[in-house]
Parts: structure tokens; C-alpha cells; sequence
């Protein structure tokens, strides 16, 4: 099926990969201007929602993420790094700064951000995980789809959007959303895959990030390129993400059973030093968070 480039707007996009996922086919597309990946044919919006049920966060179904609840304390380590460094970096003057977290699961980096003197609210998908965030943050705070939500001009101080930007359908109309919602000196903050850094490009299709859920896959550059085009003045790259090496060991124990799991530290460590070495675009990991500040 020809697709266009959700991007640049390139006609002229050609199959890369076939993905042979153990519970589903799906093939890669690129655009030759801008190298923007993609899932071509898209799923529809009805198997999206399917997408993410109970299901999603329990294990049980073909594509799944962890449900959050069972180590708030342990993932608090991270969320809280991560809305302290959020708010040092706004540049606007607001006594209590609104943050939206698009795609807020059960809410745990809200919480984070609530304690941390923001007023927070959410876009979740999925009515599993947003009936719970509503028990911690109140009716009205969660809305299931960010243009339905119909937010002010310049409403927030702070964006977020961690792991997500991969899952959209039309990522290109949810940045110019973003940066339509953002006060003149907010921040956005997004996190996804860098497919142009080495272990990516070395991985090709074998590449873990190429999941059914995930329908496009960016790069610094086109990142860049599609943020400073919408209007954001300045953008910050950082790799493999915004905040430190502690949080991260401290939110990997969640998932240990002995002490013989501590040597997962190991490759934790190894990962994150290898992340730290890049030269403008060319980074030897695939990690990477972003601050785009309007
Ligand atoms: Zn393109």
C-alpha cells in the first residue's frame, strides 16, 4: 500500500522491513527525505483501542507494558527525577505550573508531579489504566484523547510524553497540538527510540523496538527537523535520558527476585556509560529523551 510520509509529506515511501513478531506480521516503511519509519498499513483506530485493555498491562495479550501499580515507591525514583528536572527547566512564570502527561497509565508520574507543586493532568487511551489515575487525581484531570480534550491556547506550562510519541496514529498533528496547548516558555519533554544511532542501524529488523504497538519510529535529526518547523525555538537532546544513573538502578530493583539479580546492574551500567558517548548525530545507543521549549 504507498504511503505518505507523516513528516515531510514524501509520496515516494518504500518498504525497509518485514517484522516477523511472534504474534504479528507487519511491514516497516521509510521515507527517503526524512527516514522517518513507519507501519504500513496502519491499524485502524478500533484495533488501536482493542490494543490497549486489561490485557495490555497484565501480560496476557500479544504486546504488553508493565502495570506501573505493583512498584509505584520503586518507579517514584525515576518519575519524581524527572518532574524536579521538568520544572528547574520551565521558563514561565506560574505559581502552581500545569503539566499534561500524554499517555499517563495510571498516573505515577502525575502523582510525582502533584507533590512536586504541579497541577497535573492526563491523556490515557485506555480506560483500564485512566479509571485508576482518576482515583488519584480526581474526575476531569485524565481525558482519553489529547484533540478531544480541547484544551486552551497556551494552557500548560509542561508536556510530557514518555515512550508514546512511537504509539500514535498521527504524530505529526499531536506535535502541533502540543505546541499549540504550551505556554510561550514551556517545556516538552519527549522519550522514544533514536533509529538512526548505532545499535539500532546494527540491529536492523532484529531491533526490539519494532513492536505492533508501535506504528512510527524517529531519529534525532527528523525530530528536530518536524519540532523546529511547528515553532519550538530550542530543543535539547539527551542520551540515554534527561536524568542520572541512580533513579534507574533504584527502579530496576522493582523487578528483583534475589541477590543474584544485582548483576543486572552490570549490563544497566554498561548501557547507560555506551549512551554517553555521541558526536552531534551519531550516538552508539538508541536512547534518547528530548526538551523542546516553546
Ligand atoms: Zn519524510
Amino acid at each position: 500500500m504507498q504511503a505518505r510520509c507523516n513528516f515531510c509529506g514524501s509520496a515516494l515511501c518504500g518498504q525497509k522491513y518485514k517484522i516477523e513478531h511472534p504474534y504479528s506480521h507487519f511491514d516497516i516503511y521509510e521515507c527517503p527525505d526524512c527516514k522517518l519509519l513507519f507501519q504500513n498499513p496502519l491499524p485502524d483506530k478500533k484495533s488501536l483501542l482493542k490494543m490497549y485493555q486489561e490485557d495490555y498491562y497484565t501480560g496476557s495479550s500479544s504486546f504488553s507494558y508493565e502495570d506501573e501499580r505493583k512498584a509505584f515507591p520503586a518507579y517514584s525514583k525515576v518519575w519524581k527525577k524527572r518532574v524536579l528536572k521538568l520544572k528547574k527547566n520551565l521558563k514561565t512564570q506560574a505559581l502552581k505550573p500545569k503539566i499534561l502527561d500524554i499517555g499517563s497509565s495510571f498516573g505515577g508520574l502525575l502523582e510525582n508531579a502533584l507533590g512536586a507543586g504541579f497541577d497535573p493532568y492526563g491523556i490515557e487511551i485506555s480506560d483500564y489504566s485512566r479509571q485508576y489515575s482518576e482515583t488519584l487525581l480526581g474526575k476531569g484531570k485524565v481525558f482519553p484523547d489529547l484533540k478531544e480534550a480541547s484544551f486552551q491556547d497556551s494552557f500548560f506550562d509542561a508536556v510530557s510524553m514518555i515512550e508514546v510519541i512511537e504509539h500514535l496514529d498521527n504524530p505529526s498533528e499531536s506535535l502541533e497540538e502540543v505546541y499549540r496547548i504550551l505556554k510561550k516558555g514551556g517545556v516538552f519533554l519527549i522519550q522514544t527510540a533514536n533509529m538512526e544511532g548505532l545499535q539500532a542501524k546494527k540491529l536492523k529488523e532484529k531491533y526490539h523496538y519494532f513492536l505492533p504497538g508501535h506504528l512510527y519510529y524517529f531519529s534525532r535529526q527528523n525530530l528536530r527537523e518536524k519540532l523546529f518547523k511547528i515553532g519550538f525555538q530550542k530543543i535539547k537532546f539527551f542520551h540515554p535520558v534527561e536524568f542520572g544513573l541512580l533513579p534507574k538502578l533504584q527502579k530496576s530493583k522493582a523487578g528483583f527476585h534475589s541477590c543474584k539479580d544485582y548483576w543486572k546492574w552490570k549490563n544497566i551500567i554498561s548501557y547507560h556509560l555506551k549512551s554517553l558517548f555521541h558526536w552531534n548525530d551519531f550516538c552508539l545507543t538508541s536512547s534518547m529523551a528530548v526538551y523542546a521549549w516553546k
